[in-house]
């Protein structure tokens, strides 16, 4: 019989402790399931589906980052959620972020926006940096990628601008696809509008998921699009320094 949850739990995909590229420092990363996107490029198709994760309480994941507190306090790191989705749900990583902030851990959030219209303020008051994906600046490109409008993440952008919350934003850059430099400009330009957007990070599409979406029966339609070239990350990183930002 499929658990329920209980009050603060909610469904993980997985969890990895050290992780360096979700936030600032050395981080304790959880990866919840539950997503509204269809990222053509998503490697991780497996936290689509909310009840594919299992069920853990906050206060457990709370008590299992607690034991890497040294080494988070250490590098500046600490807590990221990820996903999927983690705004899928938010009462959960609400109560995973409030024990953090009593614990004095960092809290991250990674999240593509779209679900930001229903984000509540209590979730954002205990989370002090979001990492923004904004998967493309065109409107039709960012359907073609996620099957989802692009406003609704702009929206959030806005949002977090207003109450001066710290944000990194994060772009894969897909060749054919998320690559168009006019439009990376277009954003870069926008972004600099906002004054809350910490670091620009631009990732290379791989194709390291597609095993998994064969593996699920889903249809990867990206097989062949190649990786982005050195040159092509590389001018696309030129491109945002070119507006005043730390690119990683
Ligand atoms: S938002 Fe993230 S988890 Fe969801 S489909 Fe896109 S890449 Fe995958």
């Amino acid at each position: 019989m499929m658990e329920e949850p209980v009050e603060d739990s909610g469904y993980v995909h997985s969890i990895v402790t050290g992780g360096t590229v979700d936030g600032p420092g050395m981080r304790f990363v959880i990866f919840t399931t539950g997503c509204p996107l269809r990222c053509l490029f998503c490697h991780n198709p497996d936290t689509r589906n909310l009840k594919d994760g299992k069920l853990f309480t906050a206060a457990e994941l709370v008590e299992d980052a607690t034991r890497y507190a040294d080494f988070m306090k250490r590098t500046g790191g600490g807590v990221t959620v990820t996903g999927g989705e983690p705004l899928f749900q938010q009462d959960f990583v609400t109560a995973i972020f409030k024990g953090c902030k009593a614990r004095g851990f960092h809290t991250a959030l990674d999240t593509s926006g779209y679900l930001g219209k229903m984000t509540k303020n209590e979730l954002l008051d205990v989370t002090d940096l979001v990492l923004l994906d904004i998967k493309s600046f065109d409107p039709e490109t960012y359907r073609r990628v996620t099957g989802m409008n692009l406003q609704t993440t702009l929206d959030f952008a806005e949002r977090l601008a207003a109450i001066g919350k710290p944000m990194w934003v994060r772009c894969v850059i897909v060749p054919g696809l998320t690559d168009d430099l006019p439009t990376l400009e277009r954003l870069a330009a926008y972004l600099k509008t906002l004054g809350n957007v910490e670091k620009i990070e631009i990732l290379p599409f791989h194709k390291m998921g597609e095993p998994k979406w064969k593996a699920l029966g889903y249809d990867y339609k990206l097989t062949d699009t190649p990786e982005p070239s050195a040159e092509s990350i590389e001018k696309t990183r030129a491109l945002f320094r070119a507006h005043g930002f730390v690119v990683i």
